[in-house]
């Protein structure tokens, strides 16, 4: 037998340590698991109890269409239902993406390191891939990009804020690289971490889809909105883009548990202000902690921090495993003296902060503090 040639040596998904086994292992009580960039407040109460409520009809199919859900994210956006596409889970959308538009003769540009799925899903497709190196400062180097691009490239990647590093793009700079790609090049702008930036000149790009038919956005359920479990995702872009789209969706990609729970969830905006406010307090306790120890960091705009220890990222990963917490060694992530840490409680953060203090005493004895 052989499989597509491409699909030989590319690496299978590897997830995190499951808590159970990681507590196991280590002979640990409490395990804390940082590394998802998960919401640490759960989901809205409205949206759990939509989920217990859809379970009564497990036995029907959900709607493959998704329309009590398009509606309301249509309506929540300001946009047309058919400039929609759902997927299970933004990864997903993405998959869609390289698979309509993506063939070995093409090639894809994307920022490095960035989000793993771009690169993965267009590897799938055999296309060739162009990463350009984020700038010293983690920010993507979008002139770059541009010059990447060619009369082959079919989808240009920017990921904002992006993941692992933190940093976003700017409204301005963000236009300038738009009006530059040329009209036959997608500009796929994943804004997975959106309601947790601040940033006044974070880019407002749902107005921009009536201009740029070849932008489109994507967003998910599964960071601010607490809805990682269910899968649940979506693509916005002009409505031509979208449906050449829709007969490779599988019919029933997302279930009824996920349209339920995120209709409710987004009538629950208060929730989402509410993790959104408290992350933006917790983060900036890490930022201190940096700042105390002159640490470098990078300026993130999501539910993450992206610390610089100059030392092997899976050291400090093993070091604050062994104090219960799971969290992503930057080695995996093309930072290798860095680990990435998902913003988590008070309580959690209070905790891989002083394991984090007690690995930096441990390693210049005779300055304790
Ligand atoms: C988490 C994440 C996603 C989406 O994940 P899904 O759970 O598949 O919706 C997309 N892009 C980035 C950059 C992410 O970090």
């Amino acid at each position: 037998m052989q499989a597509k040639p491409q699909l030989y040596g590319l690496p299978a998904y590897k997830p995190g340590k499951p808590i159970s086994e990681v507590k196991k292992e280590l002979g640990l009580d409490k395990v804390i698991k940082l590394a998802s960039n998960e919401n640490p407040y759960g989901s809205s109460e409205k949206a759990k109890q939509a989920v217990i409520d859809a379970v009564m009809d497990s036995a029907i199919y959900p709607d493959g269409y998704s329309s009590v859900l398009r509606h309301k994210v249509a309506d929540h956006l300001g946009v047309k239902e058919e400039q929609l596409i759902f997927g299970n889970g933004t990864d997903e959308v993405i998959q869609f993406l390289c698979r309509a538009f993506l063939s070995p003769t093409d090639n894809t540009v994307m920022a490095d390191p960035t989000f793993s799925q771009y690169k993965l899903n267009a590897a799938i497709e055999g296309a060739e891939i162009r990463e350009v190196p984020l700038t010293e400062a983690g920010d993507h180097n979008l002139d770059e990009m541009l010059n990447q691009i060619d009369e082959h490239t079919k989808i240009v990647w920017v990921c904002n804020p992006n993941n692992p590093s933190g940093n976003y793009i700017g409204k301005e700079a963000f236009m300038r690289f738009l009006s530059q790609v040329p009209e036959h090049v997608i500009v796929a702008s994943d804004e997975a971490y959106i309601e947790y930036t601040i940033a006044e000149d974070y880019p407002d790009t749902i107005s921009l889809l009536n201009q740029y038919k070849n932008l489109v956005i994507l967003r998910t359920f599964s960071k601010a909105y607490g809805l990682a479990s269910l899968r649940i995702g979506y693509g916005v872009a002009g409505s031509e883009l979208i449906q050449v789209m829709e007969p490779l969706r599988p019919a029933f990609n997302t279930t009824a548990y996920a349209h339920a729970a995120a209709v409710a969830a987004i009538d629950d905006q208060e929730f989402v202000q509410k993790s959104s406010r408290k992350n933006r307090e917790e983060l900036e306790k890490f930022e201190a902690f940096c700042k105390e120890h002159d640490l470098f960091y990078y300026p993130s705009q999501t539910n993450f921090i992206l610390i610089d220890f100059g030392i092997p990222g899976d050291e400090i990963f093993t070091y604050l495993l062994s104090k219960g917490y799971i969290t992503r060694s930057g080695q995996a992530l093309g930072f290798p003296t860095c680990i990435r840490i998902s913003i988590g409680s008070e309580e959690e953060n209070k905790g891989v902060i002083q394991a984090m203090q007690n690995l930096l005493d441990e390693r210049t004895p005779g300055t304790k503090s």
